[in-house]
């Protein structure tokens, strides 16, 4: 019998199948909080326990293959799955300044850890790397979460710390929903990583009808809709998603999705040169976000090998973004963070593959 990885189960799971079930949550903060490598390191699991542990479950899903640093702090990271597949995420460290109460500078850190859902893509975007190599699988729910837990682990990040995380990795995390949503909750365990539903983003290709089933959860996760676009023909070039689910079906989804009050959804918008940076896509994005309360993340195209679009201008980004201000749109740009490492996910696989095969 093939085992079973114990990072699949959420708590109430496991109390289900260990007895005493009060051993889980034991279990639980020894993987999640204590970083444990294996079920003997469980100090206070009696010994049966741990043999059942050892011949019933594994423990860890993933191998780190490789690692690179860039220079601004972000490390992107590969791993090897059981099958040998490999995915990959990036730990994006933000550095912030904020006064004490006696007024004193402090610097801290934030974390940010960007995380795949599955393994390739369907969805096919033509600029994305991850689209054109293909959909090889879903990712398990203990593939999900431990590129989380094995980075924090590899980083020495505390387990109090707080993290953020966002699927904007490899993958389309409303195709694999059923066990994204398990590693949501599993996320959200306070005796696990505990971290809060509203600290997860989901960023989906806007595949309408998924986002409605997301809103249904109603897990309390974040929202981001990948736009890049404001007319449905240059959204079909792009994303031939936008076949069947256009950007009116996804703004409606949008309307209906329940935030927070205090937060908003987030539209991402990659621009291309000559394609999408003039100003008369953003007077028609703001008309389109209209209504919604939005948050807009421009994001300078990374060309890459193979690829016929080109990075903007920044000074194009820069009028884009003055225009969405202007008109009343919140709106940010995505720094580039890890260029030299390759910014965009799909990259540094993509590139890992090639040297293999030179
Ligand atoms: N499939 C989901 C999840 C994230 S996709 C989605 O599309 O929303 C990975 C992210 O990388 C997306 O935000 C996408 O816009 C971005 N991306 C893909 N190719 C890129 C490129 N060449 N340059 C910059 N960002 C890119
Ligand atoms: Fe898939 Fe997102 Fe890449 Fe499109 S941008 S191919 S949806 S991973």
């Amino acid at each position: 019998m093939s085992k079973i990885n114990i990072l699949d189960y959420t708590k109430d799971e496991l109390s289900q199948k260990i007895k005493p079930s009060f051993r889980a949550k034991q279990i639980y903060e020894w993987i999640y909080k204590q970083y444990v490598n294996s079920f003997d390191e469980m100090k206070n699991i009696p010994k049966d326990l741990k043999k059942e542990l050892n011949e019933k479950y594994n423990l860890m899903p993933l191998k780190i293959a490789t690692v690179e640093e860039s220079r601004d702090g972000s490390k992107k990271y590969l791993f090897v799955l059981d099958d040998g597949l490999t995915m990959e995420s990036v730990l994006l460290p933000m550095k912030k300044e904020q006064h004490d109460k006696e007024g004193n500078l402090k610097h801290h850190t934030r974390y940010t850890i960007c995380i795949s859902s599955q393994v390739g893509c369907k969805i096919g975007c033509s600029f994305c790397l991850t689209g054109k190599s293909g959909f090889f699988r879903n990712l398990t729910t203990s593939e999900i979460t431990s590129q989380v837990l094995m980075i924090k682990k590899d980083n020495g990040i505390a387990q109090n710390r707080r993290v953020n995380i966002v699927f904007m990795g490899m993958g389309e995390p409303l195709d694999n929903l059923e066990n994204v949503q398990k590693a949501v909750k599993i996320f959200s365990d306070p005796s696990g990583l505990a971290i809060g539903p509203r600290r997860q983003t989901i960023s989906t290709s806007g595949l309408s009808s998924q986002i409605k089933k997301l809103a249904k959860m109603d897990l309390g996760v974040l929202l981001a809709i990948s736009l890049h676009a404001v007319d449905d023909v240059l959204r079909e070039e792009l994303m031939p998603i936008n076949k069947a689910y256009n950007i009116e079906s996804i703004i409606n989804a949008v309307k209906e999705f329940p935030i927070d009050a205090r937060k908003r959804v987030m539209f991402e918008y990659l621009v291309i040169k000559d394609l999408n940076d003039d100003l008369k896509s953003a007077k028609k994005l703001v008309k389109l976000l209209n209504g919604i309360k939005a948050k807009v993340n421009l994001i300078f195209f990374n060309p890459h090998i193979g690829s016929d679009y080109q990075r903007p201008e920044t000074k194009d980004v820069l009028a884009f973004q003055d225009y969405l201000l202007k008109h009343g749109v919140l709106c940010t740009i995505r720094e580039s963070k890890g260029l030299d490492i390759s910014a965009a996910c799909g990259q540094l696989k993509d590139r890992k593959e090639k040297n293999e095969h030179n």
